[in-house]
């Protein structure tokens, strides 16, 4: 696409979905439909409610059709976004306020349904938590699309026209999301929306780049002008010219080789240049992503989040489901460890079944999560430590406990995997006697006390994402405070070189799998500090790995020297872009 002769202007958002693109925008700026409002008489009450019966229906089989296309076509975690959908057409309370609202208001059930509706997408937008913002999104979508089939109007499909274009809206939703043609959608640009938004994630898997949280770039986008999106720096650039569309070319021309060469250097071992071994793991969330992870050379498995076997599914998966998966993931890792995180639901990881219910919490992150809600459902715990000690009979499989506070949640955590070890071998079930055990090491307070977390581990694995949000009190899904999310933050810094301490003390393994773990820029200090592994996304492995074996240990303990004693946490960034880029210099 030839550059124009229009004024070059640049927006900065949130980067969502790495990856450049360029073309044409396809503005969407109105796609509601029309809501027909009449009077009716009492004896017309029974019909209105025959007819909101068959649109639900209707509803429920398209949203059916489309999760089933979804789940053939991306992916089982992507289509159960659609389960939430399916939700709100099941929610008594709003599909029965719209009932009593057209019973005494005596109006059309269409008036009545986008009456209540309305309100409810209105009180859960005003919420300011991204998990339950993202609720009023999904109601909307089911709202128009029961509407839709209330007036017979015909919603638009965005598959239809964007066409080789990139979509620019106020919100994608979920629906949409599900409308979008791999091959035809160049890019999205988002007033609103967050990296952890529905639709985003979809975009993520499908590769699409995506710019969202601009604001209202929506009315500064015209119809058709030529637009190019920067999803690795979060900036769209409306009618770039000849220079900007030049410097981009040559920018995707370099991430595309630079990926391929590195993708090379993967396949030797993990160690640095003068002979240090640093283990280099997968996180996962799905035992199929195991044989990604052994293409991208990971050493093993250094955190499963085992929850998503739990979410959007709105039943309890059994014992048997769960060894299935867990035993899947063991032999596809073919000898290689694989640490099993318990269930850590809670915070934005909501599970809502008839059999245990989380409720809304005010402070989620701070509250009912993890092994706080296991200990709680000793059944539910029960459960999965059955089904990941039967795992263990297949392969190298540890186990690992999430958001430990302190010594007396870690020894229960323990007991109870005791009692369980001991039910297994009176029903003469095999395991792995010798099975690891760790404590994930999140919260302040078990940082700060981890000497006494030494006897009930045989590892340590440090979850940043967490323990940063907590030390810093910075909301980890919060976009507003993101800036104040400072992994080299001297007080970060401090507190991992405290854990490595106590583990070297305890004479026990530690390791990181948040994300800083997969961050190439932090590998130097984390190494330095004494993590002798790293778990991070499997697509992040070959950049960490290019950086581990193109530095000495030397270099990796002066770097965390320099930190320890630096007192300004953007000198320490500082110092470690230098070091990444003079290693990257290499590669060029
Ligand atoms: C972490 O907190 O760093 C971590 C790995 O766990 P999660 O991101 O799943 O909370
Ligand atoms: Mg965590």
């Amino acid at each position: 696409m030839e550059p124009t002769d229009k004024q070059e202007s640049v927006f900065e958002g949130i980067a969502a979905s790495p990856g450049i693109a360029h073309g044409q925008a396809f503005l969407l700026t109105h796609r509601e439909i029309t809501v027909p409002e009449y009077s009716i008489s009492a004896d017309k009450i029974d019909a209105e409610v025959d007819r909101l019966d068959n649109a639900i229906v209707k509803t429920r089989q398209q949203i059916q059709k489309i999760q089933n296309e979804i789940r053939g076509t991306i992916g089982e975690d992507e289509a159960r976004i659609f389960d939430a959908h399916l939700l709100v057409l099941e929610d008594q309370a709003l599909i029965g306020e719209a009932i009593r609202d057209m019973q005494t208001e005596l109006s059309n059930i269409e008036s009545s349904i986008w009456k209540i509706g309305h309100r409810y997408v209105e009180a859960f937008a005003q919420i300011d938590d991204e998990y339950l913002k993202e609720r009023a999104s999904d109601i909307r979508d089911v709202m128009r699309r029961l509407l839709s089939n209330l007036t017979g109007e015909q919603l638009q499909h965005l598959g239809e026209f964007v066409n080789n274009k990139v979509l620019v809206a106020h919100d994608v939703t979920p629906s949409d999301s599900a409308s979008m043609d791999q091959a035809n959608l160049l890019g999205i640009v988002t007033d609103a929306g967050s990296k952890t938004s529905h639709a985003v994630i979809v975009a993520r898997s499908m590769n699409i780049p995506a710019v969202v949280g601009l604001g209202d770039i929506t009315s500064k986008i015209n119809q058709n002008a030529v637009i190019l999106v920067d999803g690795y720096d979060g900036k769209v650039v409306v009618n770039p010219s000849e220079a900007t569309l030049f410097r981009y070319g040559k920018l995707k021309d370099k991430k595309r080789s630079l990926e391929k060469r590195m993708i090379e250097y993967s396949k030797e071992a993990s160690a640095t240049r003068d002979g240090h071994p640093v283990k280099l793991m997968a996180n996962i969330e799905k035992a199929d992503e195991a044989e990604r992870a052994l293409e991208l050379g990971a050493d093993g498995i250094g955190l499963f989040r085992s929850e998503y076997l739990f979410m959007n599914t709105h039943k309890l998966p059994t014992e048997e489901e769960q060894f299935q998966a867990y035993r899947k993931a063991v032999e596809k890792m073919n000898g290689l460890s694989v640490t099993i995180r318990t269930l850590d639901l809670g915070g934005d990881k909501v599970f809502d079944s008839s059999e245990v219910s989380m409720y809304r919490e005010s402070n989620p992150f701070l509250g009912y999560r993890a092994v706080r809600f296991c200990l709680d459902h000793e059944n539910v715990f029960k459960a999965q430590l059955r089904a990941i000690l039967r795992a263990s009979a297949f392969g190298d499989v540890r186990i690992m406990y999430p958001m430990i506070s302190g010594a007396l949640e870690l020894s229960q955590c323990n007991a109870l995997l005791e009692t369980t070890k001991n039910e297994l071998r009176t029903e003469g079930i095999a395991f792995d006697e010798k099975i690891k055990t760790g404590a994930m090491i999140e919260i302040p307070s078990a940082a700060i006390a981890a000497d006494t977390l030494v006897e009930g581990s045989d590892f340590f694995s440090i979850g940043t994402n967490d323990l940063i949000q907590y030390l810093i009190a910075v909301d980890r899904l919060n976009d507003r405070v993101a800036h104040l999310y400072e992994p080299t933050h001297p007080a970060v810094v401090r507190t991992l070189n405290m854990i490595v301490e106590a583990a070297r003390k305890g004479k026990i393994g530690v390791s990181i799998c948040g994300e800083v773990a997969g961050d190439p820029v932090m590998v130097p200090l984390l190494v330095g500090l004494g993590m002798e592994c790293l778990s991070m996304s499997s697509t992040l492995l070959p950049n960490v790995k290019f950086v581990v074996q193109n530095m000495d240990m030397s270099e990796a303990k002066a770097i965390a020297k320099m930190a320890l004693e630096e007192t300004d946490g953007s000198v320490i960034l500082e110092h470690l872009l230098d070091f990444y880029t003079s290693r990257m210099d290499q590669l060029y």
